[in-house]
């Protein structure tokens, strides 16, 4: 092993250059740009396909789920405006990259995810990277009560609508992230709570994410 070699890790060349690339794709946030270059993303992905975590591309997990594109993991996060102690609900914990880098910026964060086993292998990550996140098992299409209202929540996987559950557990300037369409394509939206009962809704781009599965979402099909 060369010297240089045991200073920087062996991914570290990698993730600063994913960084510049975000940079050039026009994520300007600098603490989002900053968690990323923090968090491993291929502690998030499967061993064999470590090599690939720094492709600016979305990769497959277990239960036939996907860890998000980095671009879009930074433009979601920048959409959100994450500042420290910001309490965060996240739908679709998946891998825990994107739990991980909201936790990274100092956000407190409750994650939903339907596969009970993504979720232990989620918790197990970000516990050995010293991340806090609370990652709960069970359809988030319905939220959670238990720790609302919520400054921000962030939904990783496509809706057919804006779940009303969620945009009701929002605190007043509260922001929910969210990609809403058919299977094929969604457009992500960010819905701002601006009072008691009104929401301001703003369309943020095209995204491909994998179904929101649950009674405020799409159908299991089995
Ligand atoms: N944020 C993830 C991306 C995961 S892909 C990451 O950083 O890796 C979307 C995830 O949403 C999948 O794991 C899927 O199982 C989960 N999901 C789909 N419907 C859900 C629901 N109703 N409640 C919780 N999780 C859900």
């Amino acid at each position: 092993m060369s010297a240089r070699s045991r200073i920087i890790g062996p991914y570290d060349e990698q993730r600063h250059a994913l960084i510049a690339h975000l940079r050039s794709r026009g994520i300007t946030d600098p603490d989002v740009l900053q968690a990323m270059d923090l968090v491993p993303r291929e502690r998030f992905v499967q061993d064999f396909m470590r090599n690939r975590a720094y492709e600016d591309t979305a990769l497959p997990i277990d239960d036939r789920q996907t860890i998000s594109q980095p671009y879009t993991v930074a433009l979601m996060t920048q959409a959100l405006g994450v500042h420290d102690g910001m309490k965060i609900l996240e739908i679709g914990t998946g891998s825990g990259y994107q739990a991980a880098i909201l936790a990274a910026m100092g956000a407190k964060v409750i994650t939903i995810e339907r596969h009970p086993k993504l979720s232990a292998q989620a918790r197990e990550r970000l516990a050995a990277l010293g991340l806090s996140a609370e990652c709960r098992v069970g359809d988030g299409t319905i939220g959670y009560t238990g720790k609302a209202p919520y400054d921000g929540i962030i939904v990783t996987a496509g809706a057919p609508d804006v779940p009303e559950p969620l945009a009701r557990q929002l605190s007043i300037g509260g922001r929910l992230i969210v990609p809403v369409g058919d299977l094929e394509q969604q457009t992500l939206y960010r819905v701002t709570r601006t009072a008691d009962e009104a929401w301001n809704v703003e369309d943020l781009g095209p995204v491909k994410f994998v179904p929101l599965i649950g009674v405020e979402g799409w159908q299991a099909d089995g």
